[in-house]
């Protein structure tokens, strides 16, 4: 008896190792199919750009005595390059993430500290565009991570939401906490996205309206990012969305120890 039980224990065991091997194969081969879709969709993705900056290079060369063309043609041939330099930057950050032991989130970190330093870079844009970005922390929190990289998730999802907003437009971030996880949603009232969008916006590479994303500078690779970088902490990020309404992306990270309340700073310490 005890022989049989034996028996069908070292089984049982076998088929789990098998179903393991197994299952890495299939891992490593969904890991292989991955990796040749990202390939193949930078190299799509510079084409386009590196074709630009040829056809400038060249039109310039022909309009070397038309001052005003040479002007235009040099003007577009700067902006063409800048979107290959943030095309190539955001590629390279993403392979960083992607690494597997890219990330070590052992420092302690304050959130509001995160989210007003994501705000301040979008400040100039936002100005310009005439959008309004408030925040508003409900409470104080502290997370484990790399600063700089929750600083470009968060950085990300404001950029995206003035971008996708109309001039005058208003977004939103808020930091609460729930549980024991913490907040950071950034909501605003601009172009909205469509259900069957809905869960594709944080593949790599994926833009709703290729045309409108492109006037917005965009490379569809911010909110993989976002994504990833939130993934690698241990959080995750969630999104909703109506059409004509607005978009709340939010983004859950767990929290590094009991929050601590919000304090008056014009009261009187004791
Ligand atoms: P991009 O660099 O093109 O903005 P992202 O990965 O940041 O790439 O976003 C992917 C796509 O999701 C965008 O092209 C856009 O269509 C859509 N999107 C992202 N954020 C918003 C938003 N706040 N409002 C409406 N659409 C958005």
């Amino acid at each position: 008896d005890a022989t049989m039980r034996l028996a069908v224990r070292v089984a049982r065991l076998g088929t789990r190792f098998v179903l393991l091997l197994a299952d890495d194969r299939t891992e490593a081969h969904r890991l292989d199919e991955v990796r040749r879709d990202f390939i193949a969709n930078i190299s799509h993705e510079l084409k386009t750009p590196i074709a630009s900056v040829s056809l400038l290079a060249e039109a310039l060369d022909h309009a070397a005595d038309e001052p005003e063309q040479v002007r235009r043609f040099a003007h577009r041939l700067s902006a063409e390059s800048k979107r290959l330099g943030h095309i190539t930057g955001e590629v390279i950050e993403l392979s960083r993430l992607q690494a597997r032991d890219a990330l070590r989130p052992d420092v302690l970190l304050d959130v509001d500290r995160i989210v007003a330093a994501a705000v301040d870079q979008n400040r100039v844009v936002a100005a310009a565009k005439g959008v309004e970005v408030r925040v508003r922390a409900k409470s104080r929190a502290e997370v484990y991570g790399d600063e700089a990289l929750l600083v470009v998730a968060v950085h990300n999802l404001v950029a995206n939401a003035i971008a996708y907003s109309s001039e005058g437009g208003r977004v939103g971030v808020g930091v609460r906490v729930d549980g024991d996880a913490v907040e950071i949603s950034v909501a605003d009232q601009g172009i909205g996205i469509a259900t069957e969008d809905l869960d594709r916006v944080f593949e790599r590479f994926y833009r709703v309206d290729q045309a409108r994303s492109r006037n917005t500078g965009g490379s569809g690779l911010g909110l993989s990012i976002v994504k990833h970088t939130v993934q690698n902490h241990g959080g995750d990020v969630r999104v909703w969305s109506r059409p004509g309404k607005g978009s709340t992306f939010t983004i859950r990270l767990p929290l590094a120890e009991r929050p601590v309340p919000v304090v008056d700073a014009t009261a009187p310490a004791d």
